[in-house]
């Protein structure tokens, strides 16, 4: 029996992953949640179905909502962790999977802890390898963290097929979002109810957004590209409306194995939870029996330029892919406030990495990153945005 702490348990990827536990109990043991606090009645359903021995949050004022709403259930209150470390600490606690569903830079310091206790970290937080670098990936000891982004964790089980040394190219699916075949005029004034209609994924309103300006694809081309070493020019990015293909592997002798599934994210969170196995009774699988076509097509990028600034920020490194984030992030918060239009958010973000870099001549790959280096950058990102932002107005 595996033991399991799943951090962000009551969020898109949290409760898919409880509800893959719940048809494997005898698998798996959760040990630990962590949540926000924007949800307590969720949380406190999660614990009176798994009693974990402890919980995480943020805030004394979520904590008391907790404490107040597991009243309501005849079980004895798990150890609550209160503050913004709380969900660092839980993540360091000896489990055998630490599953990462936090959304944001609020994940870095959880998948740091996860990794120095030595768990297999599954990982849904793109944002902290991207905003960690290098700093994760030698924090990291080989296949301990297991991809649960969809597109990595069809790399992973891709990759399967052949030696390092057979890979020639990754190539990463988009679904394309919401906007695809829109040209930039056309975009000007969608709405963000317009962003969060994703047309195939189901998912929390930040990755969402980030779908339909395909900020997600150039976090996860960063991720691949840190996640399996492999070099900036051999990573491909393709557009697949369907979400059925969620990513390939080409080797050197012409073959490309996909991987392909209705889209349903319990299949790559079970994979992360139990890699290498697989586990049954987890997704539908693909139907044959009626006629179907898959359609794939270049991916825009006059219209959708995030996806290359993110090749940039990832080719230069370092802080780069920090401050590319941390911009981002800023940039969703003020579209979804209305204090931002939709095409300001890339905009945006591309001003600020280009502000980066041309304030710090001395990117160096050969300079270990830091923590401290990381908040600073993040920092210097976030307050750079809201300068940017009021010139622009
Ligand atoms: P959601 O917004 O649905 O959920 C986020 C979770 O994180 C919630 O449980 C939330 O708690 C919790 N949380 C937020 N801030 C903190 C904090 N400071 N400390 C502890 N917990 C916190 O996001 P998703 O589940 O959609 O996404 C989670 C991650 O997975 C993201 O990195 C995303 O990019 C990635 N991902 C998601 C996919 C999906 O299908 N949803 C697909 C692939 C990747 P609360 O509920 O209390 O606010």
């Amino acid at each position: 029996m595996r033991s399991v702490v799943i951090l962000g348990s009551t969020g898109s990827i949290g409760v898919q992953a409880m509800d893959v536990i719940s048809r494997h109990e005898e698998k798996f043991c959760v040990t630990g949640l962590s949540a926000g606090g924007g949800n307590i009645s969720v949380l406190a359903q999660q614990i009176a179905a798994v009693r974990p021995a402890r919980v995480a949050l943020p805030s004394e004022e979520a904590a008391a909502k907790l404490r107040a709403a597991l009243t309501g259930f005849n079980i004895s209150t798990p150890m609550i962790l209160v503050g913004p470390q709380a969900s660092a600490e839980l993540a360091g606690i000896d489990a055998d999977v630490v599953l990462n569903a936090i959304t944001g830079y609020a994940g870095l310091e959880p998948t740091l802890a996860a990794l120095k206790a030595g768990s297999t970290l599954a990982l849904a937080n793109k944002e902290s390898l991207v905003v960690g670098g290098k700093l994760v990936t030698q924090a990291a000891s080989p296949g301990q963290i297991v991809p649960v982004d969809s597109e990595h964790s069809a790399f992973a089980q891709a990759l399967r097929s052949g030696r390092e040394e057979e890979v020639k190219r990754l190539i990463l699916t988009a679904s394309g979002g919401p906007f695809r075949g829109r040209t930039r005029d056309q975009l000007r004034d969608v709405t963000v109810a317009d962003a969060l209609a994703h047309p195939t994924w189901n998912m929390g309103r930040v990755v969402t957004i980030n779908s339909s300006t395909l900020v997600n694809k150039g976090l996860e081309l960063i991720e691949a590209a840190l996640l399996f070493s492999v070099p900036w020019d051999k990573i491909q990015v393709v557009v697949h409306p369907g979400s059925i293909v969620h990513s390939m592997v080409e080797f050197v002798d012409g073959s490309t194995i996909a991987q392909c599934s209705p889209p349903d994210m319990r299949l790559p969170i079970a994979l992360g939870l139990s890699w290498p196995d697989r586990l049954d009774n987890i997704g539908e699988p693909c139907d044959w029996s009626a006629p179907r076509t898959w359609t794939f097509e270049p991916l825009d990028a006059t219209t959708f330029p995030a996806v290359e600034l993110a090749r940039k920020a990832g080719e230069l490194g370092q802080y780069v892919p920090t401050v590319f984030n941390a911009a981002n992030e800023v940039c969703v918060d003020a579209f979804c406030e209305s204090s931002l239009g939709f095409l300001g958010i890339v905009d945006t973000v591309s001003a600020v990495v280009d502000r980066y870099i041309s304030d710090h001549h001395s990117l160096s790959q050969d300079t270990a990153m830091t923590l401290e280096g990381i908040r600073e950058a993040d920092a210097w990102a976030r307050a750079c945005v809201v300068e940017t932002m009021e010139r622009t107005q």
